[in-house]
């Protein structure tokens, strides 16, 4: 199981009402994207699965955990390719849980996507939540909350899920089995915003270089070279996530707007909020209206540089 960082605070209260046995059959465990919610979910079941309930990783029931083929956990989530969590993925959970436990006595569903079941998998979902078989305990895992039903929500143990401290997505990158280069890591940190997940790509060098000539090409965008921009952008937007490449823009611009506040006018400040937000939307842009991502990126960049020389 890999090693959890962060999210102290759920697991104290996950593992006091374990112990005290009070434990809610339904947790929905909800964040961004990339905090490390499938970890901790990991873990959970780890301290459910535990003889003497400390996820030891010692007693036989840790050891098969580990191993991914302790009889009592199921894990589910989107299987690739797939739009949606369908209603027989979520009878297979259903039927799991009404089963009794082989080895643990308690029976553990870790659901990963939770917001990407489709209707019916909601539906039939909310009647297992509706009468919980004994012992068993659904840890689902959630990175956009309003798209549940309001129905799931309401019968689901809340727990909101932070992100990560700058130190722990230092350690978490370092530690990953493929590990963030060194010389790449003060960028990674930067760029996750408390996301390690957001930033695993990274790992590959290739990746990593690119941005760090683009954070280069685009520190002072109010003097940037397009004709190099207009390189770089032909380059890479294929390969770089986009969301990276529209979060260095903001990271960049947004202390310039912080500092305009009380210099520029207020017509200026809306034309560079308005250039910052095109930005910040420019990813999903790409996919809803189907634009081409470089001419439509670069429109953004040149945007910004007319709204930080007007200021
Ligand atoms: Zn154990």
């Amino acid at each position: 199981m890999n090693q959890l960082y962060g999210h102290e605070a759920t697991l104290q209260r996950f593992t006091d009402a374990l112990a005290t046995e009070t434990l809610h059959h339904a947790w929905l465990l909800y964040g961004m994207k990339g905090i490390g919610k499938h970890t901790l979910a990991g873990k959970l079941a780890g301290f459910m699965m535990c003889e003497v309930q400390s996820a030891c990783g010692e007693c036989h029931g840790c050891k098969m955990l580990a191993a991914g083929s302790h009889p009592d956990v199921y894990r589910l989530g989107l299987l690739e390719g797939k739009r949606d969590l369908n209603i027989e993925q979520v009878r297979g959970v259903l039927s799991f849980l009404s089963l009794s436990a082989a080895e643990s006595g308690r029976r553990v569903v870790i659901l990963d996507d939770a917001e990407r079941m489709n209707h019916q998998a909601a539906n039939a979902l909310l009647k297992g939540l509706e009468e919980p078989s004994a012992g068993s305990v659904l840890l689902m895992v959630c990175s956009d909350l309003e798209r549940l039903p309001a129905t799931v929500r309401s019968r689901c143990m809340l727990q909101q899920c932070s992100p990560l401290s700058d130190a722990d997505v230092r350690v978490v990158l370092e530690q990953q089995e493929n590990p963030v280069q060194e010389r790449y890591l003060d960028l990674a940190v930067d760029l996750a915003d408390g996301c390690p997940g957001s930033v695993s790509c990274l790992q590959d060098t290739a990746i990593a270089s690119a941005l760090l000539e683009w954070r280069d090409l685009i520190a002072d965008p109010a003097r940037a070279d397009i004709g190099k921009i207009e390189g770089w952008i032909r380059l890479h937007v294929k390969t770089v996530p986009h969301l990276l490449i529209a979060r260095m823009l903001t990271q960049v611009v947004y202390p310039v707007l912080h500092k305009t506040c009380d210099t520029a006018t207020f017509e200026n400040r809306e034309v560079l909020q308005q250039a910052l937000f095109d930005c910040i939307r420019w990813p999903g842009d790409v996919v809803r209206h189907s634009l081409r991502a470089g001419p439509a990126l670069l429109a953004c960049v040149l945007q910004l540089r007319a709204a930080l020389k007007a200021i």
